[in-house]
């Protein structure tokens, strides 16, 4: 990575760790960026604060789009002016982004939304958005001379962490709550080389052991907590921004679970607007699974009580009751003026059917975005003719496990594709497709 950062210059990402500073979001102590940053003496969670640059000419983004310059081609480090000025000595990328928006008839049909765009995250290298985030938090894992690094994950996390850990030659530890991840990401994280620990009990209490085993036993804490995931994620917004030429779309959707997304997706739209980028702000939808929406119910309250709960939906990545981001997604919907809803289930077994059925395909708790469009443009918040992108956060193959229980089903469901079982015989298969598919 070396040549990149000589013909880079030392304009742009001539990193300096120096010039990166930690604030706590909470009491508003700073600290240095040398150390792996886990939750400040006072509880709360830092975010990453660093200088921002004299000009920022948008252009450059557009010329990075023809070369094949390592950090050039990432959609993550495409947008590096907007970043924390990491060395670029010390990046790792696959290269990440650079993920596609798609309209379909059927889409459009099915959630009354004639305008919807879905931007399809599950195209990053992993599968999902997690690859954002995970290649600057493990950039900066390295930079700060970290040996190992370790997660609690409902699946996706595992998966990147296990990947970016490989391919920085680190070690890594996943928890994993036992029997609940979908058989893509276990399978992820088991070829790429983590060490799998298994713990008996819910996403949120790996959580709560990998914290503190992380402090115990010296390993660089890679779940959201990290701020430096989030500033990763923050580019899901400026790719799609750019692919719009900078013009706003009205709605951005987007399923939400442990809630690191709707942060970044918050910190980046502020940011560009501070910075002069976006005069009008795109309004953030947020959706959750009936049995995992503990930031919907405290939304209801005008976010003055927030209670956890015991979580439950089909969609394992957003299956979380307590989640780490909370505050920092509170604020990000107060800036956009933002709402959030949930949706079922069926609601969204029914919307990945269609996704797929597209020729697009996601995973359950991506579906739940698309879900949430239909039910906010049927209730009115969303207008029929409203600008609307739905972030598909992962890739169709994550949780094969879903779609054969979905078409297979007994009741028959909605938009179930019954495969047929036929004797070895063109008159059999003239008994069963008739005279034609
Ligand atoms: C992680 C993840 C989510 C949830 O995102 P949060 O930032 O935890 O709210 C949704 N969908 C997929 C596919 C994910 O991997
Ligand atoms: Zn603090």
């Amino acid at each position: 990575m070396l040549e990149g950062e000589e013909r880079l210059g030392r304009a742009a990402l001539v990193g300096d760790l120096a010039r990166i500073e930690l604030e706590c979001e909470c009491c508003g102590t700073r600290l240095d960026a040398f150390r792996s940053p886990g939750r400040c003496a006072c509880g709360g969670l830092f975010r990453v604060v660093f200088p921002r640059p004299e000009s920022v000419d948008l252009r450059v983004f557009d010329r990075r789009l023809g070369t094949w310059e390592p950090l050039d081609r990432s959609g993550v480090w495409r947008y590096r002016e907007f970043l924390p000025p990491l060395s670029a000595h010390f990046v790792i990328t696959r290269p990440e982004g650079n993920t596609n928006l798609y309209r379909h008839p059927r889409l459009s049909s099915w959630t009354g939304c004639q305008e919807l765009v879905v931007k399809h995250e599950g195209e990053n290298p992993t599968g999902s958005f997690k690859d954002r985030g995970m290649t600057v938090a493990i950039s900066h894992a390295r930079a700060v001379g970290a040996r190992a690094v370790a997660c609690a994950s409902t699946g996706n996390t595992a998966a990147s962490v296990a990947a970016y850990a490989a391919l920085a030659e680190l070690g890594s530890v996943v928890f994993l709550p036992a029997g609940k991840i979908a058989a893509g990401k276990l399978g992820q994280a088991l070829a790429y080389g983590a060490r799998i620990v298994q713990i008996d009990g819910d996403f949120d209490a790996a959580m709560r052991l990998v914290e503190a085993a992380s402090d115990e036993l010296g390993l660089y804490l890679l779940n959201s907590v990290n701020p430096f995931r989030l500033e990763g994620q923050k580019t899901i917004v400026f790719e799609l921004l750019h692919q719009l030429a900078w013009e706003p779309p009205d709605w951005i959707v987007l399923p939400g679970g442990n809630l690191g997304n709707t942060a970044a997706f918050g910190a980046a739209l502020d940011q560009l607007q501070r910075w002069g980028v976006l005069a009008r702000l795109p309004r953030l939808a947020v959706i959750q699974a009936e049995g995992a929406a503990p930031f919907y119910a405290a939304y209801r309250t005008g976010f003055r009580d927030f209670h956890p709960v015991q979580a439950e939906t089909v969609a394992t990545a957003i299956r979380i009751g307590n989640p780490v981001s909370y505050e920092r997604a509170k604020r990000a919907i107060e800036l956009t003026d933002g709402v959030v809803a949930v949706v079922s289930d069926t609601e969204i077994l029914e919307a990945k059917a269609v996704v797929d059925r597209c020729g697009i395909g996601c995973e359950p708790a991506s579906a739940a975005a698309v879900a949430g469009v239909r039910k906010l443009v049927a209730e009115g918040t969303i207008g029929a003719d409203d600008r609307v992108v739905a972030i598909l956060t992962g890739h169709v193959l994550k949780d094969p496990e879903t779609i054969l229980r979905y078409h297979t089903a007994e009741p028959v469901r909605s938009l179930a594709n019954r495969p047929v079982t036929v004797p070895a015989s063109l008159d059999a298969l003239r008994g069963v497709l008739g005279d034609g598919a």
